[in-house]
């Protein structure tokens, strides 16, 4: 096959198919390119301000170690003016956890970047291994999303920061919506959508400012910029709803590449139907900022951290043939199953009246927990409540498998239920 000319500068010869749009470009093109939409993200949201002190929350999978890369070279190319850290949770999972911590931990030399690690044992007095040795691993991906998020937090404010940036990508939002929409949770699928979720007992926002990066284009640009990142999955598996979504999301991405991203614009269309009342969103600045519970997963964070959830290993295939590619250089690389492209459409939101979207929604009121002093939107936060049951519960509880589905009520009411059938 004749060398094809990148589709952006003409001259280099393409060696990447875009996952996104198929577009045929040259290495240095698609590295740009790639830049350049993230950057355009955080400038179009006025996601930073010259002077902000952000923490990256850094896994030392692929997704926070792109983030982090591109944030460094973004920070000094267009002098926001961040000083950026990293902040990583230790959640306690030998042969996993500790091992993606060295990763992290070469990273913070390599970008030059402070590194600050919390861990669950320490907050919590409970590491992950021993949560799987006393509930099974059925449903343990709920207590780690739990924790994980007030760890984030707790770890901001031990580091003096207020803006904590995930590597949630793309598809990471795109199944976030997709699993809102099947449990018709309009409010949460609102705040999922937003760039920004916080809260107001809390002064530390969140942001996702990958949300528009494909899955796909942040592996190969780990591969292009050839970046330090820690590639084995989490050992304990994931929620299995959870599961389904992604691999939907994965399947339609097969079929139509730009399904992905229709998902995140269609959410976000119908974000705009939702009242501000039932979604807690608030408009701040020019952004929409998700006040949200802070036990919620309206960013995504419940269950797994965004290093492990690829589905049937997709992810790790693509880097075996990007190596495997790698070694036969020279002819080009065709990274996607091709498949017709239709450009990118805008899905059309059907003028809904506002007494339908608002049906049996209710308002989420903030407070703190009495026991922690977190900020809960009930009197116990989850993370409380998840330790009452562990401590109290020695032999195996069941609990469901998502019980970030149910009101935090009824998984009190259903912990206190165990505890006193327990004793
Ligand atoms: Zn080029
Ligand atoms: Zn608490």
């Amino acid at each position: 096959m004749a060398p094809v000319p990148c589709a952006i500068c003409k001259t280099s010869r393409a060696l990447i198919i875009r996952p996104k749009n198929h577009q045929k470009l040259c290495k240095a093109c698609f590295i740009a390119i790639f830049e350049a939409e993230i950057h355009h993200t955080i400038t179009t949201t006025a996601l930073f301000s010259p002077g902000d002190r952000i923490a990256i929350g850094a896994s030392g999978g692929k997704d926070s170690t792109v983030l982090a890369s591109v944030l460094k070279t973004l920070n000094e190319r267009y002098n926001y003016g961040l000083e950026l850290f990293l902040l990583s949770i230790d959640e306690g999972i030998k042969g996993y956890r500790d091992d993606s911590l060295e990763t992290v931990k070469r990273n913070a030399q390599q970008y030059d970047m402070p590194l600050k690690i919390v861990g669950y044992d320490e907050l919590y007095g409970w590491t992950m291994d021993q949560v799987v040795e006393t509930i099974g691993k059925k449903g343990n991906c709920t207590y780690c999303g739990v924790f994980r998020r007030q760890a984030l937090d707790r770890g901001a404010k031990m580091l003096g920061i207020k803006h904590v940036v995930t590597g949630h990508n793309a598809d990471d939002v795109a199944e976030t919506i997709l699993m809102n929409l099947l449990r018709g949770d309009l409010p949460r699928l609102a705040r999922s959508t937003s760039i920004v979720t916080g809260d107001s007992t809390s002064d530390v926002r969140r942001s996702k400012p990958l949300k528009y990066a494909y899955e796909k284009e942040i592996v190969l640009y780990a591969h292009h910029k050839k970046l330090d990142y820690f590639s084995t999955e989490c050992l304990y598996s994931p929620e299995a709803f959870r599961g389904s979504a992604r691999t939907l999301i994965k399947s339609l991405e097969r079929v139509r590449p730009s399904t992905i991203l229709d998902v995140v614009r269609s959410g976000e269309d119908m974000a705009k139907l939702v009242p501000a009342e039932v979604t807690g969103l608030s408009q701040c600045k020019s952004q929409k900022v998700s006040l949200s519970s802070a036990d919620g997963e309206e960013d995504g964070s419940a269950g797994c951290g965004s290093n492990g959830r690829s589905s049937g290993g997709e992810m790790a295939d693509m880097e075996r043939k990007l190596q495997d590619d790698e070694a036969a250089s020279g002819r080009e690389i065709e990274i996607t199953t091709v498949s017709s492209t239709n450009g990118q459409q805008h899905a059309r939101v059907a003028g809904k009246s506002r007494k339908e979207v608002g049906r049996k929604l209710t308002r989420q009121t903030l407070g703190t927990c009495k026991q922690c002093g977190y900020m809960s939107s009930q009197d116990i936060c989850k993370a409380c409540m998840l330790l009452e049951g562990l401590n109290k519960n020695r032999p195996k509880m069941e609990i469901e498998v998502d019980v970030e589905d149910e009101e935090s009520s009824t998984l009190r009411r259903k912990i206190e239920g165990l505890a006193l059938a327990a004793g």
